[in-house]
Formats: C-alpha cells, sequence, structure tokens
C-alpha cells in the first residue's frame, strides 16, 4: 500500500548546513524506494530552493518531495512577509501543509484563511494537506463530540471547493492530528491506531458524501515515531502520518521511512 510520510521540521534546522546533511543522510536512504510510497520533507520556507536543488541534482533521490509548512492565498502584491502558491508550484515544491494547529494557535489562523487557503493552493495544482483536529477539552466530552469538532472544522475549511474541478485529481489531502495528541502539546498523551482509524474513516465517509472527492487520502498527526508507526500504518484507510518531532532526528526518521518504503 503506497503511503505518504510528511516531515514537518516546524522551526528547524538552525542552518541550511545542517538542513543539507539531514537531507543526503535520508536521500541516500530513498534512492531503494521502489514503494511508490513518498517521503514528503517540509523545511523552514528559508531552505526549500536549496534542499529541492540538492534533491534535483540527485536524481530525485527516488520518489522524495517537497512541502511548504504554510502558504498564503493571494498570487502577488503588497502582503509583506507572505508566499504565494505561484512561487512554490515555481520552486519545485508539490505540497503546502495549511492549517496546522500551531498556525492556528501561535499566528491566530481562522477558518475562513485556511479556507481561502486551500482554495489557492489547490488552484494553482499545489497539493494542499489539509490540518484538522480537536482539542482535548473536546475529545474530554468523547468521541461524537471529537467527530462533530472536526466536521465543522472541514466544512469551514472546505467551504466552496466542489466548485473547484479538483475531484479525482488527489490535491487534496487531510491530515487528522488530535492537537491533544502533538508531542510537543503537554498533555503526554497519544491518539490509539484505533481511535485515529475511526475519525479518520469517518472523515473518508464526510470527504465522499459531502465533497464527492472519490479517493480521499487521509493521513495521521501526532506523537507518531519509529516504535509506533506501524501501529497506523497497518491500516489500509491511514494512508500515511505528518511526524512533527521525530522528522526532525536524522536516526529516528531514517527507521520510520525503513518502515515505509
Ligand atoms: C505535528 O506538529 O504536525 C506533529 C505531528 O508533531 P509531533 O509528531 O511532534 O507530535
Amino acid at each position: 500500500m503506497k503511503k505518504i510520510i510528511i516531515a514537518n521540521w516546524k522551526m528547524a534546522p538552525a542552518s541550511l548546513k545542517e538542513a543539507v546533511s539531514f537531507l543526503a543522510k535520508i536521500g541516500e536512504y530513498l534512492k531503494r524506494n521502489k514503494s511508490g510510497s513518498e517521503i514528503v520533507i517540509a523545511p523552514p520556507y528559508v531552505y526549500l530552493e536549496s534542499l529541492i536543488s540538492a534533491s534535483a541534482a540527485a536524481k530525485g533521490y527516488g520518489g522524495l518531495r517537497f512541502a511548504s509548512q504554510n502558504v498564503f492565498w493571494e498570487e502577488k502584491g503588497a502582503f509583506t512577509g507572505e508566499i504565494s502558491p505561484k512561487m512554490l508550484k515555481n520552486l519545485g515544491a508539490n505540497y503546502a501543509i495549511i492549517g496546522h494547529s500551531e498556525r492556528r494557535k501561535y499566528a491566530a489562523e481562522t477558518d475562513e484563511m485556511i479556507n481561502k487557503k486551500v482554495i489557492a493552493a489547490l488552484n494553482e495544482g499545489l497539493k494542499a494537506v489539509l490540518c484538522v483536529g480537536e482539542p482535548l477539552e473536546v475529545r474530554k466530552k468523547g468521541k461524537k463530540a471529537a467527530m462533530n469538532f472536526v466536521k465543522n472544522q472541514l466544512q469551514k475549511d472546505l467551504k466552496g471547493i466542489k466548485k473547484l474541478s479538483i475531484v479525482g485529481r488527489g490535491l487534496l489531502v487531510i491530515a487528522y492530528e488530535p492537537v491533544w495528541s502533538i508531542s510537543t502539546s503537554g498533555t503526554g498523551l497519544v491518539c490509539s491506531p484505533d481511535d485515529a482509524l475511526e475519525m479518520i474513516k469517518y472523515i473518508k465517509k464526510l470527504l465522499t458524501t459531502n465533497y464527492q472527492l472519490l479517493t480521499p487520502r487521509v493521513l495521521y498527526g501526532g506523537s507518531v515515531d519509529s516504535q509506533n508507526i506501524q501501529g497506523f500504518l497497518k491500516h489500509n484507510e491511514i494512508d500515511g502520518a505528518l511526524v512533527g518531532g521525530a522528522s526532525i532526528n536524522a536516526k529516528e526518521f531514517k527507521k520510520i521511512v525503513e518502515l515505509t518504503i
């Protein structure tokens, strides 16, 4: 089963030299990838161009792809500090992570902003990885409350996408990331593969019935590491993982890749 593993490096490493050396370690390993699974690196913006060039020079390292950790909704203009989907596409990026819970929290991103970003990315042909997931106080109220929360997020974040001609083009990927399960959330809790599977099946049902997406891909994210990844990936319905903390440790991420390809 082909999976997608996205390495969200967040705000690390501190230098381009470290980023390039990390890429080389993972890349060499990826040359063995005959599985069709995609390994996607999402570095800070400032390293994207160099890493994409290094990967191209190494003939693509066997299925390596690149993602940004954010994107803006406008194509060009007076938007200081922002990066457009077109710029990312022109650079050779394949995916854009949108609506990560850390951006919702620290950059005050609203569902309305996230919706505009998803639409802008898709219109440009950039694959959107939309992150959704409930906070701890909602999960404590039970599964039904968690499902309603995620349904509501999807409704707002995907508003209007039925009008886009993206059906069947595989441009939209959803990452179910329960906020309380993210390694830095401070809860110490990790979502079980069974609970992740239940929510992912629910999300897939919503996507096919409400948005006519025929083959939606839904990933799981939250404290995934080399010890627990197989518990998630063994399920056909879980199309891969979004990995944060464990993806910036080369040894650990190599093991994750090894278990995937
Ligand atoms: C994330 O931030 O997307 C994430 C899943 O982080 P971690 O793997 O560290 O929980």
